[in-house]
């Protein structure tokens, strides 16, 4: 003869594997039916068909939650990613966009004047102009010893020289702290999007996993339960299903 206990929402009698005391119930689940009934206590019996809405109601709740969480997460991390003061520049493009025609020239100059075939010919130069004024090549002495006139000459481009370098100098120096602030923002960008994915990824580990364990632990007892209270089918037997006449 299995023991009977009285169920707290009807006040029917149950066997005792037709239902559950409060004390063996998830909290969540207790929590709930506490809620409905405030004199349920621990030594308190539920039985199944009374029980499964509330088993339900907890998933549900638990779901719901997570997916509350979850957008939450994903709402800020779309904020961060599509945030305007983090926009990331392509220094070049914008650095060659803005360029005048003097500081395309400048670079150039730059460029041409600290190469080595310029130094060489430099050299060439000056060596042709010293050994032809020098020993009156082919009749030529048009700058004769010390070269007053090749002094004039290098000075000029000595004087020219320097700033269109320097020109050239400023632009490198502004492209570097374009460069700099640049990375700048994008080191910024990349920690909060990594923040936010830690946060998530916390998230996902520390509950949605131990909540789905949880969700489908309580789906399983569910099925017991119902396995438990449903009554076993009819035994099916062809041409026996018409009622008898
Ligand atoms: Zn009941």
């Amino acid at each position: 003869m299995p023991k009977v206990a009285v169920c707290l929402v009807d006040g029917k009698r149950h066997d005792y594997d037709r239902g559950s005391f409060l004390w063996n119930l998830r909290p969540g689940i207790k929590n709930r039916i506490v809620r409905d009934y405030p004199k349920a206590q621990g030594s308190s019996f539920i039985c199944y068909e009374h029980l499964l809405p509330y088993q339900i109601e907890t998933i549900q709740a638990m779901i719901r939650s997570d997916e509350k969480q979850m957008n939450k997460i994903n709402r800020k991390l779309t904020r961060t990613m599509a945030d305007k003061e983090y926009q990331v520049t392509d220094v070049n493009e914008t650095l060659q966009n803005t360029q005048t025609f003097g500081q395309k020239i400048a670079d150039r100059v730059a460029e041409v004047a600290g190469s080595w075939s310029f130094i060489i010919f430099y050299i060439v130069v000056l060596v042709a102009w010293i050994t032809i004024n020098g020993l009156h090549l082919f009749g030529v002495h048009f700058d004769p010893y010390p070269f007053i006139l090749l002094n004039l000459f290098l000075s000029c481009v000595a004087a020219l020289q320097a700033p269109v370098i320097m020109m050239s100098q400023n632009r490198a120096a502004y492209r570097d702290r374009m460069s700099a602030e640049n990375d700048y923002h994008i080191n910024l960008k990349t920690e909060e999007e990594l923040r936010i994915l830690h946060a998530k990824m916390d998230h996902l580990m520390q509950h949605q996993f131990e909540h789905n364990l949880e969700v489908q632990q309580m789906i399983f007892e569910i099925l017991t339960e119902m396995k438990i209270t449903t009554p076993p089918p009819k035994k099916y037997f062809p041409g026996n299903d018409k009622p008898k006449s």
